[in-house]
């Protein structure tokens, strides 16, 4: 047979048909079918063929029987042996294995020959390559099977291992689980730490009832089966009504309700230690839940396959637990830290706009003062505590052509240079000491003029700082007093002529008002004797305002110069005392006098002169029946510079303190009534500062209301003795 005439079929190639059975014509003896037969081992049968018919079969075993039946069996003929007639297969009809296998089993036969339209043999099929051929393309449709739930598997896994969200998780799970297992319910189970649960989700063909959200009673599921469960106990149940099933009664009652026929549970287990925890103690594991498949139109054998597939789902749903909790835990600290950042921002947001607003309103602010400073007709500065300039007003580059920008950061002492800074230094130590200073100075300007100025120093204290306030730097102010100064020296000048002026005639007039009033030019009446002596007193007042402005002008310009020389202190309160005697009887004062002879290096005039004015005050301004006293100091306190004391204090009406400098000026008087009442002309001090001033000590005035005063001057001691 050439391999055109091979006979087709959709099993040819897989030698089901065997192309070239053994064949012999029906007069075959026995003998010889013997012998073929042995020469083809593998041939279980002879097919008895005319004109290329099969016209019958024998067996091995037909003709090894025949043989043994009979004793010339050898002779005996093919034909006489075979069976007949032999039941044949058209070769178009094997298609497929099962309807073969009908017609093996239908007609209890072993071999079936094929023929082809003309009912001519092609071949031969064995009931055996049947059975084997439905065996190889069982295993092979088994494998394929399971190639496919290996596929599906691994989609499943993808699917959670691409999804955070464990309710997207389940949800798949379920789904491809009921559609890898072609099972009709497949569910997660979720077992809460009090023992109870319930379903979470499910995948479930019609028509069977869903279980979504149900709770398993206790007595079906009951503590010890948790604990099974949790010790990775599986259930396989192929058939729920078996005896051997296990399951108790009450348990296949309520099964029964869902339809189910066999079920496969495998616990969900999962570690107690939070997936985020590092360490190598081992993790604790707890039953999450379960993993559940229902067959319910049939009862169904599960694989070890199918267990192992679920117990693998399990553990990626223990993965995807893990990854959720992962996922939980790091969107509540992005949650979290996303809180501290927004309050972070909104926070700097606050301070950059609180800073922004002070900028701007320290911005104008400064803008403000510059304004102001730059207008003012003054130097204006701020100096700190190392001497360095911080600030500078304008006017530092309209007068001495210093720019503010060129001075800042300079040291005084490079911007006045150090002639000029030595002269100046005393002020600026007084200043940084923490006490106010005022001095006059004189300053060249850009343009040549020498003006005089009058320079301020006031301390910047520091009382925000933490301990005692500091000194921190000082403000000066330096104003322009030329022209102030000019204007006073003209008006001096002015009061000093006129003054001059008045001497004499008044003078004369106060002789002549003196004279008339000693009766020797005639008599008056009561009424002209009473002017006169009102005249005499005014003009002993204009006399007295004539000669002290006059003194006052003539010491300030310095016309005049003390003339000093070693005197003995104590003797000067004496003569002042006796210069005083008379005023004070008329006041009904004594004078107290306490003294230790002390030489003074002083124009013992002038300081008699000072003496007799204080007293003068202090006889006016005490009541009658007092008593004001002098003395002299010479052995000072801690503060002694080689400097005397004097002192006159009276128990009088006292000075306000707001008056207790003022006074020392120019018609300066606590009550402006004074200088009529007590016949003062608020010269008097102006005189005594002036007079002590030039011999280089000082005066001051220490005073309590309705109690008294005590005015204090110094002057400097002498070396040489007083005898
Ligand atoms: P006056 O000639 O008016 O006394 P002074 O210059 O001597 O001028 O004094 C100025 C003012 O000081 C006085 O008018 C008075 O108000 C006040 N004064 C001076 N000394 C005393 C004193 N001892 N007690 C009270 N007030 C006094």
């Amino acid at each position: 047979m050439s391999s055109e005439d091979k006979p087709r079929g959709l099993f040819n190639e897989r030698v089901i048909i065997e192309a070239h059975p053994l064949r012999a014509s029906g007069q075959t003896t026995l003998a010889k079918a013997i012998s073929l037969l042995a020469a083809h081992p593998e041939a279980s049968c002879i097919l008895a063929v005319y004109r290329l018919r099969v016209v019958g079969i024998a067996t091995r075993q037909d003709i090894i029987r025949a043989l043994a039946q009979n004793p010339n069996g050898q002779q005996i003929r093919l034909s006489q042996v075979v069976t007949r007639p032999v039941i044949t297969v058209s070769n178009a009809e094997v298609t497929e294995l099962a309807p073969l296998l009908e017609q093996f089993e239908r007609h209890q036969i072993s071999h079936l020959p094929v023929v082809d339209e003309h009912q001519q043999l092609i071949g031969l099929i064995h009931q055996n390559r049947v059975w084997q051929a439905l065996h190889a393309q069982g295993a092979e449709a088994q494998l394929c099977q399971q190639y496919q739930q290996v596929q599906l598997f691994a989609e499943i896994t993808l699917k959670i291992r691409q999804s955070l969200q464990l309710k997207e998780i389940l949800h798949t799970t379920v789904n491809e689980v009921r559609r890898l297992l072609q099972a009709d319910r497949a569910l997660i189970y979720q077992v809460l730490p009090d023992g109870t649960g319930q379903t979470i989700s499910e995948a479930v063909v019609a028509p069977y009832p869903p279980v979504l959200g149900m709770a398993f009673p206790e007595e079906v599921f009951p503590k010890e089966y948790q604990t099974l469960y949790a010790q990775g106990r599986v259930q396989a149940i192929s058939d729920v009504h078996a005896p051997d099933s296990g399951l108790a009664e009450c348990l296949v009652e309520f099964i029964n309700q869902w339809g189910i026929q066999s079920k496969l549970i495998v616990p969900i287990l999962h570690p107690l230690k939070p997936a985020l925890s590092v360490g190598s103690a081992p993790l604790r594991q707890h039953l999450w839940g379960l993993l559940i498949v229902h067959q319910c139109r049939s009862s169904r054998q599960w694989t070890d396959f199918e267990v192992d597939l679920m117990q693998q789902l399990a553990d990626q749903i223990s993965i995807a637990l893990s990854h959720g909790q992962l996922l939980e835990y790091l969107e509540e600290r992005v949650k979290l830290r996303t809180t501290e950042l927004t309050q972070a921002n909104d926070s700097l947001q606050q301070e950059i706009q609180e800073r922004t607003l002070a900028e701007g309103a320290l911005r104008q602010s400064e803008e403000q003062l510059r304004l102001i400073t730059n207008n003012m007709p003054a130097l204006i500065a701020y100096v700190d505590r190392h001497q360095r300039y911080r600030f500078n007003n304008q006017v530092y580059e309209y007068w001495l052509g210093q720019s503010p920008e060129d001075i800042y950061g300079l040291a005084i002492k490079q911007v006045v240079g150090a002639a000029y800074y030595q002269t100046i230094r005393g002020y600026i130590e007084t200043a940084l000491a923490g006490e106010e200073v005022t001095y006059e100075s004189e300053l060249t300007f850009k343009d040549g003029r020498c003006r005089l100025m009058s320079v301020t120093y006031i301390p910047h204290v520091d009382v925000n700082g933490e301990g005692a306030p500091q000194v921190t730097g000082f403000f000066t102010l330096t104003m322009d007093i030329s022209d102030r100064k000019a204007i006073e020296r003209m008006k001096d000048e002015f009061i000093a002529v006129v003054s001059h002026e008045l001497r004499t005639p008044l003078t004369s007039i106060h002789t002549s008002l003196k004279l008339m009033a000693t009766g020797r030019l005639g008599h008056l009446s009561a009424d002209g004797q009473q002017m006169l002596e009102v005249a005499d007193e005014n003009t002993d007042r204009l006399v007295r305002l004539v000669n002290n402005v006059l003194d006052l002008q003539r010491i300030e310009s310095g016309e005049v110069r003390m003339d000093a020389y070693t005197c003995d202190a104590a003797n000067l309160i004496e003569q002042a005392a006796e210069a005083m005697q008379t005023m004070a009887q008329q006041h009904e004062i004594k004078i107290h006098r306490q003294s230790v002879p002390t030489a003074i290096w002083a124009d013992p005039d002038y300081i008699i002169q000072t003496l007799t004015n204080l007293m003068g005050n202090a006889i006016k301004f005490s009541e009658p029946g007092n008593t004001i006293s002098l003395t002299v100091q010479s052995d000072l306190d801690s503060k002694d510079n080689g400097m005397a004391l004097f002192c006159v204090q009276d128990y009088g009406q006292g000075i306000p303190p707001d008056n207790l400098n003022s006074i020392f000026e120019r018609f300066q008087q606590v009550d402006s009534s004074d200088s009529r009442k007590k016949g003062g002309t608020g010269l008097g001090l102006t005189i005594c500062r002036n007079i002590i001033e030039q011999h280089g000590g000082e005066i001051w005035a220490e005073s309590q209301m309705g109690i008294g005063s005590r005015f204090y001057f110094t002057v400097p001691r002498s070396l040489t003795k007083v005898s």
